[in-house]
Protein backbone atom coordinates (compact mmCIF):
# COMPACT_ATOMS: atom_id res chain seq x y z
CA UNK A 1 0.00 0.00 0.00
CA UNK A 2 1.18 3.54 -0.87
CA UNK A 3 0.10 6.70 0.38
CA UNK A 4 1.22 10.16 -0.83
CA UNK A 5 1.66 13.11 1.35
CA UNK A 6 0.22 16.51 -0.10
CA UNK A 7 -0.26 19.76 1.10
CA UNK A 8 0.25 23.32 0.83
CA UNK A 9 4.23 24.43 0.88
CA UNK A 10 4.61 25.50 4.89
CA UNK A 11 2.05 22.83 6.44
CA UNK A 12 4.21 20.74 7.86
CA UNK A 13 4.35 17.90 5.17
CA UNK A 14 8.45 17.08 5.17
CA UNK A 15 7.72 17.42 9.26
CA UNK A 16 5.50 14.86 9.18
CA UNK A 17 7.17 12.88 6.62
CA UNK A 18 10.64 12.60 8.59
CA UNK A 19 8.64 11.64 11.78
CA UNK A 20 6.94 8.66 9.84
CA UNK A 21 10.03 7.38 8.12
CA UNK A 22 12.49 8.27 11.25
CA UNK A 23 9.77 6.31 13.33
CA UNK A 24 9.40 3.29 10.68
CA UNK A 25 13.08 2.71 9.58
CA UNK A 26 13.77 2.21 13.50
CA UNK A 27 11.01 -0.46 14.16
CA UNK A 28 11.52 -1.72 10.53
CA UNK A 29 15.29 -2.74 9.46
CA UNK A 30 13.86 -2.46 5.27
CA UNK A 31 16.78 -2.06 3.22
CA UNK A 32 15.00 -0.19 0.40
CA UNK A 33 13.97 2.67 3.33
CA UNK A 34 16.81 5.25 1.50
CA UNK A 35 16.54 4.34 -2.06
CA UNK A 36 14.59 7.67 -2.71
CA UNK A 37 14.59 10.02 -0.38
CA UNK A 38 11.08 11.36 -0.89
CA UNK A 39 10.18 7.76 -0.40
CA UNK A 40 9.92 6.14 2.93
CA UNK A 41 8.74 2.35 4.31
CA UNK A 42 7.12 2.07 7.71
CA UNK A 43 5.96 -1.06 9.95
CA UNK A 44 2.58 -1.41 10.64
CA UNK A 45 1.89 -1.65 14.54
CA UNK A 46 1.05 -5.31 15.40
CA UNK A 47 1.01 -6.24 19.22
CA UNK A 48 -0.14 -9.51 17.45
CA UNK A 49 3.38 -10.50 16.26
CA UNK A 50 5.23 -10.54 19.13
CA UNK A 51 3.40 -12.58 20.61
CA UNK A 52 2.75 -15.29 17.88
CA UNK A 53 6.57 -14.93 17.19
CA UNK A 54 7.58 -16.22 20.93
CA UNK A 55 4.99 -18.86 20.77
CA UNK A 56 7.15 -20.49 17.19
CA UNK A 57 10.44 -19.08 18.53
CA UNK A 58 10.49 -17.56 15.21
CA UNK A 59 13.67 -16.08 14.20
CA UNK A 60 12.46 -13.28 12.12
CA UNK A 61 9.43 -10.97 12.49
CA UNK A 62 8.13 -9.24 9.69
CA UNK A 63 5.73 -6.53 10.10
CA UNK A 64 2.74 -5.29 7.04
CA UNK A 65 4.64 -2.17 5.68
CA UNK A 66 3.19 1.08 4.33
CA UNK A 67 4.82 3.04 1.90
CA UNK A 68 4.63 7.20 2.21
CA UNK A 69 5.49 9.05 -0.43
CA UNK A 70 6.31 13.01 -0.08
CA UNK A 71 4.87 14.84 -2.74
CA UNK A 72 6.00 18.48 -1.54
CA UNK A 73 5.99 21.16 -4.80
CA UNK A 74 1.93 20.58 -5.21
CA UNK A 75 1.05 24.76 -5.61
CA UNK A 76 -1.55 26.52 -7.61
CA UNK A 77 -1.44 26.37 -11.09
CA UNK A 78 0.49 22.76 -10.44
CA UNK A 79 -2.07 21.44 -13.12
CA UNK A 80 -1.11 24.12 -15.94
CA UNK A 81 2.59 22.58 -15.39
CA UNK A 82 3.82 25.68 -12.62
CA UNK A 83 6.53 24.45 -10.62
CA UNK A 84 7.03 20.97 -12.32
CA UNK A 85 3.29 20.52 -11.24
CA UNK A 86 2.57 17.81 -13.82
CA UNK A 87 5.19 15.83 -12.44
CA UNK A 88 3.77 15.62 -9.11
CA UNK A 89 0.51 14.87 -10.34
CA UNK A 90 1.64 11.98 -11.81
CA UNK A 91 3.43 11.17 -8.69
CA UNK A 92 -0.23 11.26 -7.17
CA UNK A 93 -1.86 9.43 -9.90
CA UNK A 94 0.34 6.25 -8.41
CA UNK A 95 -0.61 6.47 -5.05
CA UNK A 96 -3.56 3.89 -3.37
CA UNK A 97 -4.80 6.98 -0.69
CA UNK A 98 -4.06 10.50 -0.28
CA UNK A 99 -2.78 12.06 3.13
CA UNK A 100 -3.92 15.97 2.99
CA UNK A 101 -2.00 17.61 5.68
CA UNK A 102 -3.77 21.10 6.30
CA UNK A 103 -2.16 23.66 8.62
CA UNK A 104 -4.39 24.33 11.61
CA UNK A 105 -1.43 26.20 13.86
CA UNK A 106 -1.05 29.55 14.28
CA UNK A 107 2.81 30.30 14.78
CA UNK A 108 4.11 34.09 13.39
CA UNK A 109 7.34 32.50 12.30
CA UNK A 110 6.09 30.32 9.71
CA UNK A 111 5.25 32.12 6.87
CA UNK A 112 1.78 30.63 4.92
CA UNK A 113 1.86 30.98 1.62
CA UNK A 114 -1.52 32.89 1.25
CA UNK A 115 -1.05 35.07 3.97
CA UNK A 116 -3.02 33.56 7.39
CA UNK A 117 -4.51 30.15 8.24
CA UNK A 118 -7.57 29.11 6.30
CA UNK A 119 -8.08 25.08 6.24
CA UNK A 120 -10.91 26.23 3.91
CA UNK A 121 -8.88 27.88 1.22
CA UNK A 122 -6.19 25.60 1.66
CA UNK A 123 -7.92 22.73 0.84
CA UNK A 124 -10.36 24.06 -1.92
CA UNK A 125 -6.57 25.40 -3.89
CA UNK A 126 -5.05 21.60 -3.53
CA UNK A 127 -8.37 20.07 -4.59
CA UNK A 128 -8.80 22.25 -7.43
CA UNK A 129 -5.42 21.59 -8.67
CA UNK A 130 -6.53 17.66 -8.95
CA UNK A 131 -9.55 18.52 -10.37
CA UNK A 132 -8.25 20.06 -12.89
CA UNK A 133 -5.49 17.91 -13.76
CA UNK A 134 -8.34 15.15 -13.83
CA UNK A 135 -10.46 17.01 -16.07
CA UNK A 136 -7.33 17.01 -18.64
CA UNK A 137 -7.46 13.79 -18.24
CA UNK A 138 -11.12 12.84 -19.05
CA UNK A 139 -10.99 15.44 -22.00
CA UNK A 140 -8.45 13.31 -23.91
CA UNK A 141 -10.64 10.23 -22.77
CA UNK A 142 -13.51 11.55 -24.14
CA UNK A 143 -12.09 12.82 -27.64
CA UNK A 144 -10.99 8.89 -27.95
CA UNK A 145 -14.08 7.78 -26.86
CA UNK A 146 -16.17 10.02 -29.67
CA UNK A 147 -13.82 8.62 -32.46
CA UNK A 148 -16.01 5.01 -31.87
CA UNK A 149 -18.82 6.28 -30.20
CA UNK A 150 -21.04 6.35 -33.39
CA UNK A 151 -20.91 3.39 -34.54
CA UNK A 152 -20.52 1.76 -30.98
CA UNK A 153 -23.69 1.55 -28.75
CA UNK A 154 -21.42 1.04 -25.19
CA UNK A 155 -19.16 3.24 -26.87
CA UNK A 156 -21.99 6.11 -26.98
CA UNK A 157 -23.18 5.28 -23.25
CA UNK A 158 -19.32 5.48 -22.01
CA UNK A 159 -19.61 8.71 -23.50
CA UNK A 160 -22.47 10.28 -22.30
CA UNK A 161 -21.33 9.04 -18.71
CA UNK A 162 -17.53 10.77 -19.75
CA UNK A 163 -19.26 13.92 -20.25
CA UNK A 164 -21.73 14.14 -17.37
CA UNK A 165 -18.27 13.29 -15.03
CA UNK A 166 -16.62 15.97 -16.77
CA UNK A 167 -19.58 18.49 -16.12
CA UNK A 168 -19.42 17.81 -12.40
CA UNK A 169 -15.65 18.23 -11.97
CA UNK A 170 -16.31 21.41 -13.04
CA UNK A 171 -18.68 22.66 -10.50
CA UNK A 172 -15.52 21.64 -8.29
CA UNK A 173 -16.64 18.78 -7.18
CA UNK A 174 -14.87 15.22 -6.67
CA UNK A 175 -15.09 12.68 -8.62
CA UNK A 176 -15.27 9.70 -5.38
CA UNK A 177 -18.98 11.82 -4.57
CA UNK A 178 -20.43 10.93 -8.14
CA UNK A 179 -23.13 8.85 -8.00
CA UNK A 180 -23.01 6.20 -10.79
CA UNK A 181 -26.20 5.18 -12.46
CA UNK A 182 -25.74 1.86 -12.92
CA UNK A 183 -22.81 -1.19 -13.36
CA UNK A 184 -21.20 -0.05 -16.38
CA UNK A 185 -20.89 3.08 -14.64
CA UNK A 186 -19.68 2.04 -11.54
CA UNK A 187 -17.00 -0.21 -13.67
CA UNK A 188 -16.03 2.66 -15.76
CA UNK A 189 -15.03 4.98 -13.23
CA UNK A 190 -12.40 3.31 -11.20
CA UNK A 191 -10.47 2.65 -14.64
CA UNK A 192 -9.39 6.31 -15.58
CA UNK A 193 -7.40 6.21 -12.63
CA UNK A 194 -9.11 9.92 -11.86
CA UNK A 195 -6.64 11.60 -8.93
CA UNK A 196 -9.94 13.17 -7.05
CA UNK A 197 -11.01 9.36 -7.01
CA UNK A 198 -8.36 8.16 -4.34
CA UNK A 199 -9.30 7.80 -0.69
CA UNK A 200 -8.33 11.31 1.30
CA UNK A 201 -7.22 11.53 4.66
CA UNK A 202 -7.31 14.78 6.64
CA UNK A 203 -4.34 15.76 8.91
CA UNK A 204 -5.05 18.36 10.75
CA UNK A 205 -2.24 19.54 11.76
CA UNK A 206 -2.34 21.39 15.42
CA UNK A 207 -0.02 23.54 17.72
CA UNK A 208 1.00 20.85 20.77
CA UNK A 209 -1.92 22.42 23.23
CA UNK A 210 -4.47 21.12 20.86
CA UNK A 211 -3.28 17.51 21.00
CA UNK A 212 -4.86 16.58 24.70
CA UNK A 213 -8.44 17.27 23.35
CA UNK A 214 -7.77 15.67 19.91
CA UNK A 215 -8.06 19.27 18.08
CA UNK A 216 -11.95 19.71 19.65
CA UNK A 217 -11.60 23.10 20.16
CA UNK A 218 -9.72 24.43 17.59
CA UNK A 219 -12.75 26.20 14.99
CA UNK A 220 -9.52 25.53 12.37
CA UNK A 221 -9.82 21.39 13.16
CA UNK A 222 -13.62 21.98 13.18
CA UNK A 223 -13.85 23.70 9.63
CA UNK A 224 -11.62 20.88 8.89
CA UNK A 225 -14.12 17.81 9.70
CA UNK A 226 -16.84 19.47 8.20
CA UNK A 227 -15.58 19.28 4.89
CA UNK A 228 -14.54 15.26 5.25
CA UNK A 229 -17.47 14.68 6.50
CA UNK A 230 -19.35 16.06 3.27
CA UNK A 231 -16.61 13.90 1.47
CA UNK A 232 -16.92 11.02 3.32
CA UNK A 233 -13.13 11.40 4.06
CA UNK A 234 -11.19 10.80 7.32
CA UNK A 235 -9.41 12.89 9.43
CA UNK A 236 -6.85 12.91 12.03
CA UNK A 237 -5.30 15.30 14.52
CA UNK A 238 -1.54 15.49 14.80
CA UNK A 239 1.22 18.25 15.64
CA UNK A 240 4.00 17.01 13.09
CA UNK A 241 6.68 18.92 15.33
CA UNK A 242 5.76 16.48 18.34
CA UNK A 243 5.41 13.67 16.14
CA UNK A 244 9.15 14.60 15.23
CA UNK A 245 10.80 14.81 18.66
CA UNK A 246 8.79 11.54 19.46
CA UNK A 247 10.42 9.88 16.71
CA UNK A 248 13.73 10.38 18.03
CA UNK A 249 12.82 8.66 21.42
CA UNK A 250 13.18 5.03 22.16
CA UNK A 251 10.14 2.67 23.36
CA UNK A 252 9.94 3.58 26.85
CA UNK A 253 10.74 7.26 26.46
CA UNK A 254 8.03 7.41 23.98
CA UNK A 255 5.25 5.76 26.22
CA UNK A 256 5.92 8.20 29.02
CA UNK A 257 5.97 11.42 26.53
CA UNK A 258 2.45 10.06 25.02
CA UNK A 259 1.57 9.79 28.93
CA UNK A 260 2.68 13.43 29.91
CA UNK A 261 0.23 14.36 26.76
CA UNK A 262 -2.62 12.38 27.92
CA UNK A 263 -2.03 10.17 24.54
CA UNK A 264 -2.53 6.72 24.11
CA UNK A 265 -0.62 6.68 21.09
CA UNK A 266 1.19 8.44 18.20
CA UNK A 267 0.41 10.12 15.13
CA UNK A 268 1.89 7.41 13.12
CA UNK A 269 0.10 4.90 15.05
CA UNK A 270 -3.18 6.92 14.25
CA UNK A 271 -2.51 7.50 10.72
CA UNK A 272 -1.83 3.49 9.98
CA UNK A 273 -5.21 3.01 11.55
CA UNK A 274 -7.00 5.72 9.42
CA UNK A 275 -5.72 4.41 6.46
CA UNK A 276 -6.69 0.76 7.32
CA UNK A 277 -10.11 1.66 7.96
CA UNK A 278 -10.71 3.98 5.24
CA UNK A 279 -8.88 1.53 2.65
CA UNK A 280 -10.83 -1.42 4.25
CA UNK A 281 -7.71 -3.13 4.71
CA UNK A 282 -7.17 -6.45 7.83
CA UNK A 283 -3.85 -8.13 8.25
CA UNK A 284 -3.63 -11.82 8.09
CA UNK A 285 -0.61 -13.76 9.72
CA UNK A 286 1.95 -16.80 9.25
CA UNK A 287 4.06 -18.16 11.78
CA UNK A 288 6.98 -20.97 12.02
CA UNK A 289 10.16 -21.07 12.86
CA UNK A 290 11.47 -19.56 10.39
CA UNK A 291 9.23 -16.25 10.10
CA UNK A 292 6.62 -14.68 12.04
CA UNK A 293 4.51 -12.15 9.18
CA UNK A 294 1.83 -10.09 8.64
CA UNK A 295 0.34 -9.54 5.46
CA UNK A 296 -2.08 -6.62 4.52
CA UNK A 297 -5.14 -7.47 1.95
CA UNK A 298 -8.64 -5.90 1.06
CA UNK A 299 -11.44 -7.17 3.55
CA UNK A 300 -13.40 -9.57 1.47
CA UNK A 301 -10.42 -10.95 -0.06
CA UNK A 302 -10.72 -15.05 -0.28
CA UNK A 303 -8.07 -17.22 0.15
CA UNK A 304 -6.86 -17.75 -2.93
CA UNK A 305 -6.00 -14.31 -3.26
CA UNK A 306 -4.09 -13.90 0.27
CA UNK A 307 -2.05 -16.85 -0.85
CA UNK A 308 -1.04 -14.80 -3.82
CA UNK A 309 0.16 -12.19 -1.17
CA UNK A 310 2.75 -14.26 -0.32
CA UNK A 311 3.50 -15.61 -4.05
CA UNK A 312 1.97 -15.99 -7.03
CA UNK A 313 2.85 -20.06 -7.00
CA UNK A 314 0.70 -19.87 -3.61
CA UNK A 315 -2.34 -18.62 -5.61
CA UNK A 316 -2.12 -20.43 -8.94
CA UNK A 317 -1.40 -23.99 -7.17
CA UNK A 318 -3.69 -23.00 -4.15
CA UNK A 319 -5.31 -26.44 -2.58
CA UNK A 320 -6.36 -25.17 1.07
CA UNK A 321 -5.97 -23.21 3.54
CA UNK A 322 -5.07 -24.38 7.29
CA UNK A 323 -6.92 -21.53 9.54
CA UNK A 324 -6.99 -20.91 13.33
CA UNK A 325 -8.00 -17.56 14.64
CA UNK A 326 -4.79 -15.77 16.09
CA UNK A 327 -6.47 -15.47 20.00
CA UNK A 328 -7.65 -19.05 19.99
CA UNK A 329 -3.80 -20.36 19.45
CA UNK A 330 -2.18 -18.08 21.58
CA UNK A 331 -5.25 -19.89 24.32
CA UNK A 332 -4.48 -22.93 23.54
CA UNK A 333 -0.45 -22.49 22.92
CA UNK A 334 0.14 -24.58 20.17
CA UNK A 335 -1.44 -25.37 16.83
CA UNK A 336 -1.23 -29.23 18.05
CA UNK A 337 -4.12 -28.17 21.24
CA UNK A 338 -5.94 -25.67 19.03
CA UNK A 339 -6.66 -28.91 16.69
CA UNK A 340 -7.11 -31.47 19.42
CA UNK A 341 -9.93 -28.30 20.26
CA UNK A 342 -11.26 -28.60 16.70
CA UNK A 343 -10.39 -24.95 16.28
CA UNK A 344 -8.18 -25.28 13.09
CA UNK A 345 -10.31 -24.84 9.96
CA UNK A 346 -9.39 -26.53 6.71
CA UNK A 347 -10.94 -23.96 3.93
CA UNK A 348 -11.40 -23.63 0.25
CA UNK A 349 -10.97 -21.31 -2.26
CA UNK A 350 -14.12 -19.66 -1.46
CA UNK A 351 -13.05 -18.64 2.27
CA UNK A 352 -13.13 -14.74 3.07
CA UNK A 353 -9.94 -14.28 5.06
CA UNK A 354 -10.61 -12.75 8.26
CA UNK A 355 -8.68 -10.04 10.39
CA UNK A 356 -6.16 -11.95 12.70
CA UNK A 357 -6.38 -15.39 10.96
CA UNK A 358 -3.09 -17.06 10.89
CA UNK A 359 -2.87 -19.30 8.22
CA UNK A 360 -0.93 -22.20 6.64
CA UNK A 361 -1.59 -22.61 3.26
CA UNK A 362 -1.52 -25.84 1.53
CA UNK A 363 -0.86 -25.67 -2.20
CA UNK A 364 0.53 -27.51 -5.45
CA UNK A 365 4.20 -26.40 -7.41
P1 LIG B 1 6.19 21.62 4.13
O1 LIG B 1 6.62 22.72 3.23
O2 LIG B 1 4.71 21.42 4.09
O3 LIG B 1 6.94 20.37 3.95
O4 LIG B 1 6.44 22.16 5.61
P2 LIG B 1 7.61 21.82 6.65
O5 LIG B 1 7.42 20.49 7.21
O6 LIG B 1 8.92 22.13 6.04
O7 LIG B 1 7.26 22.86 7.80
C1 LIG B 1 7.32 24.26 7.57
C2 LIG B 1 7.65 24.95 8.86
O8 LIG B 1 6.58 24.77 9.80
C3 LIG B 1 8.89 24.37 9.53
O9 LIG B 1 9.61 25.45 10.06
C4 LIG B 1 8.33 23.50 10.65
O10 LIG B 1 9.21 23.42 11.75
C5 LIG B 1 7.06 24.23 11.01
N1 LIG B 1 6.05 23.30 11.54
C6 LIG B 1 5.70 22.08 11.05
N2 LIG B 1 4.76 21.52 11.83
C7 LIG B 1 4.51 22.39 12.82
C8 LIG B 1 3.64 22.38 13.95
O11 LIG B 1 2.91 21.41 14.20
N3 LIG B 1 3.64 23.48 14.74
C9 LIG B 1 4.45 24.55 14.50
N4 LIG B 1 4.41 25.60 15.30
N5 LIG B 1 5.30 24.58 13.45
C10 LIG B 1 5.33 23.53 12.64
Amino acid sequence: MKLGIVGLPNVGKSTLFNSLTKAGAESANYPFCTIDPNVGVVAVPDERLKLLADLYDSQKVTPAVIEFVDIAGLVKGASKGEGLGNQFLANIREVDAIVHVVRCFEDSNVIHVDGNVDPARDIETINLELIFSDIEILERRIAKTSKVARNDKAAAKELEFQQRLKDYLEEGRLAIGFETKDDDEAAWLPTYNLLTYKPVIYAANVAESDLADDGASNPYVAKVREIAKNEHSEVFVICAQIEQEIAELDDDEKKMFLEDLGLEESGLEKLIKASYSLLGLISYLTAGETETRAWTIIKGTKAPGAAGKIHSDFERGFIRAEVVNYQDLLDCGSLAAAKEKGLVGLEGKEYVVKDGDVILFRFNV
